[in-house]
């Protein structure tokens, strides 16, 4: 029997921790390392939940990605016995431009993942909580939802240790690159690690680790706020159930939110990008004219909420490329060194899949789509930053 190849995957969020699951249940030896541990408050990954939605404007790939990850995300929670993804639909709110919605209409179709306009009215009778005042258009998306974002990057390591991974907290530094092959990992202390294949899934950290390479311009981190608000005692009309994920496309700003949260609150964010941060060493403390436009935002669609309390705040970041795309790529200099990232404040949902996808091109020594590549040209020339929703604006 040969010897299986030894991979070593650096960073335990939703990329790397879905591609080491998969790398071991392809054979693959595997070491996962986190500088601080799956889902942890630093992290891209950490913190409550992730919407999962289909609709991605023209983007054919990230619609049949969701659809792929849907029965994924489901069969991880019957295998591990935790609840991880929660199918309360998905409310689209359009203003005058529908674009960002329409042009995924026929990727949903052909990936049968199901949608329906609702007229005005429906939507009034459907959802009486909320006030469409300046919506031009409503879409439903029937399987969309939320994820448990942290549990599932804890389940998702736990699944590897179970499935023959090792799983480790380490920092890891890539070590010297000779003869066209990254030799070892750094690891400190003189520690060193060295395997046959080396995949660096670091979310905002990756550009850092690779300054030629990749850069902090070309995934920048921006700083992302987001407030739970409480729902007015034993009221079950912004609980899941009465009340769907929402992503409201109508304004100049981009708001959305997620109902329930295991009862930490209404969740409600902006998606505009924040000012550069720094993700080791951010302060993660609410800037009080982003909670008080975020309140006005609630409350303009959910006007019995206008007085809801502030109960929890999370600043996170989100790693984005110039144009929103991730990246996966071999480096350019070591062959067996492949870079994974660039989630753009996408990524969470698409794990299962991208690590299926990561696992299948790394192990079959395959060319990885140009969509994702380190030269094509948004990346190289560091393009101005394009945001999921452009499409629609
Ligand atoms: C506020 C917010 C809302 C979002 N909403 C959604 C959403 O609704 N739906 C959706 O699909 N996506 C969403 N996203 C985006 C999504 O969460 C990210 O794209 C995804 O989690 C990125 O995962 P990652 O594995 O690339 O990065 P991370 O989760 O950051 O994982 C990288 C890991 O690498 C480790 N690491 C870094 N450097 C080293 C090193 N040198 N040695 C060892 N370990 C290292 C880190 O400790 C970290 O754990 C959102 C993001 C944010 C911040």
């Amino acid at each position: 029997m040969s010897t299986p190849l030894h991979v070593a995957v650096i960073g335990a969020g939703a990329f790397g921790g879905w591609t080491a699951l998969e790398l071991c249940r392809r054979g693959a030896r595997v070491t996962l390392l986190d500088a601080w541990g799956p889902g942890h408050s630093r992290s891209s990954s950490g913190g409550e939940t992730r919407i999962i939605r289909g609709v991605y404007g023209p983007d054919k790939v990230y619609v049949d990605w969701t659809a792929r990850a849907l029965p994924l995300w489901r069969e991880a929670e019957s295998r591990w016995g935790l609840p991880l993804y929660r199918r309360t639909g998905c409310l689209w709110m359009c203003g005058d431009d529908d674009a960002y919605v329409r042009t995924s209409l026929p990727h949903l179709a052909d990936a049968g993942l199901a949608i329906a306009g609702l007229s005005p009215r429906e939507a009034r009778r459907r959802f009486p909580q909320i006030d469409f005042a300046g919506v031009a258009s409503v879409f439903y998306e029937e399987e969309a939802g939320y994820l448990l974002a942290r549990r599932a990057c804890q389940a998702v390591a736990a699944g590897v240790a179970a499935e023959g991974g090792e799983v480790r907290l380490a920092a890891a530094a890539p070590g010297p690159i000779a003869h066209g092959r990254l030799e070892r990992l750094e690891l400190g202390r003189g520690f060193t690690l060295a395997a046959d294949l080396y995949v660096f899934a670091c979310g905002p950290w990756l550009g850092g680790l690779f300054p030629e390479v990749i850069g902090e311009r070309r995934i920048l981190s921006t700083r992302q706020e987001v407030f739970y608000f409480g729902p007015p005692a034993g009221d079950p009309r912004f609980e899941e159930g009465a009340c769907p994920v929402w992503i409201d496309l109508s304004g100049e700003r981009i708001y959305y939110g997620i109902p329930g949260n295991e009862h930490r609150g209404f969740k409600v964010a902006d998606d505009t990008r924040g000012e550069p941060l720094d993700p080791t060493t951010a302060e993660r403390t609410v800037t009080p004219s982003l909670l008080d436009a975020a309140r006005s935002a609630m409350a303009r669609r959910f006007p019995a909420l206008a007085g809801a309390p502030l109960v929890e705040t999370r600043v996170c970041q989100y790693e984005n490329t110039p144009d929103g795309h991730l990246l996966f790529d071999r480096h350019p200099h070591a062959a067996n060194v492949w870079l994974l990232g660039g989630g753009s404040g996408h990524g969470f949902k698409l794990g299962p899949a991208v690590g299926e996808y990561a696992a299948e091109t790394i192990l079959g020594d395959r060319a990885p789509l140009p969509l994702f590549a380190l030269d094509r040209p948004a990346f190289t020339h560091g393009a101005p930053m394009r945001t999921q929703f452009d499409a629609a604006v």
